[in-house]
């Protein structure tokens, strides 16, 4: 159910004792092969499948870091968060009581969890899915048996899949490079690069050359089944 395609009446219908799912992602590098939009736009495939009422998608997100990589555009941790904030009470008013951000950048989690705690005290629920978090291990094990980590960063095999699966026209696999880094390098137990650009030239964070549309379908599906079930779990809760 799109709330963009929805007259008011409709909307006042649906609304009330629903689950409203705002999806949230970024417009940023991923890599010499995926599309600016991956992160929205995965967001926006898996909400699109759910059985709640889905407002358009938030394509920009908390993606300061990713600055040095053309197209990257960002907007403050204070600016996302008042401007979800804002939506979260519009819906409020209309007497929504329960919502569900499917996210799909790292980047925004930390200021979501700031709205989900703020919005306890408005006595809404604020829920957090974010795809990569909720793939069973087991799932995951079954496409990288080994150094799984280093398939699931940041524009990498899993994130890489997904657009494959999702969109294969905006992915130009035959770019895509293999680069043995971490996110945001420790010494000392301590962080000390904080630019993409300081621990990946291309913008890849781990491996991303053995992406294909069949992980792509894997993944997506177990995880659309995971969101499946926390969007009935949030239905039945008493709040
Ligand atoms: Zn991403």
């Amino acid at each position: 159910m799109l709330l963009r395609d929805m007259t008011w009446e409709e909307a006042e219908e649906v609304l009330k004792n629903n689950v409203v799912v705002i999806p949230t992602g970024s417009t940023e590098q991923h890599g010499p092969q995926n599309p600016l939009g991956t992160d929205h736009l995965i967001a926006e495939k898996l909400s699109q499948e759910l059985d709640a009422v889905v407002i358009p998608t938030i394509p920009i997100g908390i993606s300061k870091h990713h600055r040095f990589f053309s197209g990257t555009l960002w907007v403050s941790y204070e600016s996302f968060k008042s401007y979800l904030m804002d939506i979260c009470m519009a819906l409020k008013h209309h007497g929504v009581r329960k919502i569900l951000f499917v996210n799909g950048h790292g980047g925004n989690t930390a200021c979501l969890m700031d709205i989900a705690l703020e919005m306890k005290d408005e006595d809404v629920f604020v829920g957090i899915y974010e795809w990569w978090r909720s793939l069973p291990s087991e799932v995951v094990k079954k496409i990288y048996p080994e150094n799984s980590i280093k398939y699931l960063g940041h524009a990498a095999s899993a994130e890489t899949s997904l657009n494959i699966f999702l969109h294969p026209e905006l992915v130009k696999i035959e770019r895509a490079k293999d680069v043995d880094t971490v996110w945001a390098p420790k010494k000392f137990g301590g962080t000390v690069m904080y630019e993409t650009k300081e621990f990946t030239d291309c913008g890849v964070v781990g491996f991303s050359k053995d992406a294909s549309p069949e992980k792509g379908k894997i993944i997506f599906e177990a995880s659309l089944e995971e969101l499946k079930k926390l969007v009935e779990y949030i239905k039945e809760m008493k709040l």
